[in-house]
């Protein structure tokens, strides 16, 4: 049997080789390996695509949401609201700004932070929000975006898991006063490496980015403040503008697959499907179900040729890299309780109805 991946880049990158091919010629012709026209064309696309109104193209999605904080002048002293079950990245930026992380619970049904716990957690040094677009679809900013004008603390999107996702028709990464997004190879719009974005509808903040990400230089040899270099690379540009005419197709065929496995999953009452906000239309960069014993269950998927996969295991406060936040077992029960039950399926837009069903009876066989 052939296996099933999680994910399955190399169909995708059949689709865009010829396009990638050529575009990479031009740039290894022409040397310009940092920066250029392929970025600044890739960067208004994706603004475009997104609807934002500004999108700076950075290294990676961990150094975009640094940077979106810095910018917005988040540093020493603060502190960053994000929920407890996301991707480390989010709490690391948060660290790498210079400010600390504080945890709030899940909603059980979406998995997006419980925006009700909020107000609980805000202090006169809370400085940011990060909700996470988690699995692909958009937490609702709007219910968020009051509770930070209160204090006058700035919203910043994790958008790493949303890119096409829309929320009452508004663009995942235009929702709060700032975005970082991520094109690591696996996520809906991936690069052949490293990449990310930070996304704004505020030029100043647009700016601060920009200048942070490039050495602090608004032009060669000035230095306006103290900055890095995080800078998305141009043959990443070239791959990204290919794959981005094609994004909408595949996030609707990602739909497609997500609503045939809530279909064929409708049979087995012990897995827990996943629920989509009213006013969401997600990407599913994930499909997550919950399942019983999951462990064992995952161990006979994967036995079985399925590449199933935990998004994720951990919540950020039992890691070791953040125990020294001092929160214990039990604080976020959702999360804690959930991490025990998620089990993500292979989902990716060229994933055929054969293969869905194969992975849906090897898991019935699992659960008998
Ligand atoms: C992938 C991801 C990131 C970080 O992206 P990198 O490009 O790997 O640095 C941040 N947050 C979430 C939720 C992610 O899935």
């Amino acid at each position: 049997m052939t296996p099933i991946p999680l994910v399955d880049l190399a169909v995708q990158h059949r689709q865009v080789a010829d396009e990638v091919a050529a575009g990479w010629a031009e740039v290894l012709a022409t040397t310009a390996f940092v920066g250029g026209p392929a970025v600044s064309a890739f960067e208004a696309e994706f603004a475009a695509y997104v609807g934002a109104k500004h999108c700076i193209g950075v290294g990676n999605g961990t150094d975009a949401l640094e940077l979106a904080l810095r910018a917005a002048g988040v540093g020493a002293g603060d502190e960053c609201v994000l929920p407890a079950n996301t991707f480390i990245a989010t709490a690391e930026a948060v660290v790498r700004a210079g400010a600390r992380p504080v945890l709030v619970d899940c909603d059980e049904d979406t998995g997006l932070l419980d925006v009700d716990a909020i107000s609980g957690v805000l202090t006169d040094r809370t400085a940011a929000i990060l909700p996470v677009h988690l699995y692909g679809q958009p937490a609702p900013v709007e219910r968020i975006l009051p509770l930070a004008r209160a204090i006058g603390a700035v919203v910043v999107e994790d958008a790493a898991q949303a890119q096409g996702a829309r929320r009452h028709g508004a663009g995942a990464g235009t929702l709060g006063d700032l975005a970082g997004t991520s094109f690591y190879p696996g996520k809906n719009l991936g690069a052949y490496g490293d990449g990310g974005a930070v996304l704004t509808g505020d030029a100043e903040l647009a700016e601060q980015v920009r200048l942070l990400s490039a050495h602090g230089s608004p032009r060669k040899y000035e230095h306006e403040i103290v900055g890095f270099n995080s800078r998305l690379d141009t043959l990443q540009a070239v791959v990204l503008s290919a794959k981005l005419k094609r994004l909408e197709g595949w996030n609707e065929a990602r739909r497609a697959a997500a609503a045939r496995y809530d279909d064929l999953l409708a049979g087995l009452p012990q897995v827990t499907t996943p629920v989509v906000l009213p006013g969401n239309e997600p990407v599913w960069h994930l499909y997550v179900v919950r399942v019983p014993d999951r462990d064992r269950v995952l161990a006979h998927l994967r036995d079985h040729g399925i590449g199933a996969g935990v998004h994720y295991p951990t919540p950020v406060h039992r890691t070791e890299a953040f125990a020294w936040l001092g929160y214990a077992e039990g604080d976020f029960p959702v999360a804690e309780k959930v991490g025990g039950e998620l089990l993500s399926l292979p989902l990716y837009a060229e994933i055929t109805p054969e293969q869905q069903e194969r992975v849906v009876g090897t898991l019935a066989e699992a659960l008998r």
